[in-house]
């Protein structure tokens, strides 16, 4: 849930999640829609499916339990290098550095490093780096202050050097200028957007969760600045290939041409 929401959003869905989906044994059993309905609000509903499909492995692959292993980790749907490094270090007291966008631009900026075309390289490095500052104690909290720090301190339009306990020994102190800021069509609207709007129609309509693609366009319409019709389809086909909804014809043409049927979330 963590993974792009902020913390105080997280507040709110966590106790309901964990009281509908007490352990990895009942979300595993769950179905999709059951999972997406429980999730609704959250956005980002992929990682409802991902985490579902992480439960599934663990319960069928591991017994039940959570590994504490890093690489492990990583083989779980959804888990990545920071998840699976946050969750070592935060939930098992394992000492790793965890390394999200925060903690890597701290470190980028105390070694003054230069990103190369390699991002994968970068990524490594920075870890290697962020390894290396690890205190032999105490190196979970060190984690969540580093975390901070970035947040709060060392951030992407500002670094106030001034009041960072790192700046004593940090080769960019007093050297970082704020980024120019890009302005962005008015106009323009990310996918991710449109995914999230048509997943909230649909869940808007128990309990059979469906509509037909005019009733999509319609509701998109309503609020939003720009003509759906000319992305609709292809949104609707990525959300296909997620597994987040369902149409009968999958088919490209026949969404251009009028679709018909219902368009549902997944089951
Ligand atoms: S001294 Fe400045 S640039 Fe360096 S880590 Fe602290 S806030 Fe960031």
């Amino acid at each position: 849930m963590l993974q792009q929401t902020q913390v105080g959003r997280v507040l709110e869905y966590f106790p309901r999640w964990v009281a509908r989906f007490p352990d990895l044994a009942t979300l595993a059993s769950a179905n999709r829609r059951d999972v997406l309905v429980a999730w609704a609000g959250l956005g980002y509903n992929r990682r409802a499916l991902l985490l579902h499909d992480a439960a599934k492995t663990l319960v069928e692959r591991f017994g039940g339990n959570i590994p504490r292993d890093i690489e492990t980790l990583r083989q779980l749907p959804g888990v990545g290098r920071y998840t699976a490094r946050a969750i070592a270090s935060f939930a098992f007291g394992v000492r790793t550095a965890v390394v999200d966008t925060n903690v890597r631009r701290v470190v980028i900026r105390y070694f003054g490093l230069t990103i190369g075309p390699n991002p994968s390289a970068t990524a490594r490095q920075v870890e290697t780096l962020a390894e290396h500052l690890l205190p032999p104690r105490a190196y979970v909290r060190w984690n969540h202050a580093m975390m901070d720090l970035g947040a709060l301190v060392c951030t992407s339009r500002r670094a106030s050097c001034a009041k960072c306990p790192l700046a004593f020994s940090c080769r960019s102190a007093g050297s970082i200028t704020p980024p120019e800021r890009r302005s962005t069509p008015k106009e323009t609207i990310p996918r991710r957007i449109w995914r999230g709007r048509i997943m909230s129609i649909l869940l808007s309509r128990p309990p059979l969760y469906r509509a037909t693609y005019k009733e999509i366009e319609r509701a998109l319409q309503e609020g939003f600045p720009r003509d759906p019709q000319p992305y609709l389809p292809d949104v609707l086909m990525s959300l296909a290939r997620d597994g987040m909804v369902s149409i009968p014809s999958m088919s490209h043409h026949g969404l251009r041409s009028g679709f018909r049927g219902f368009i549902r979330l997944a089951e």
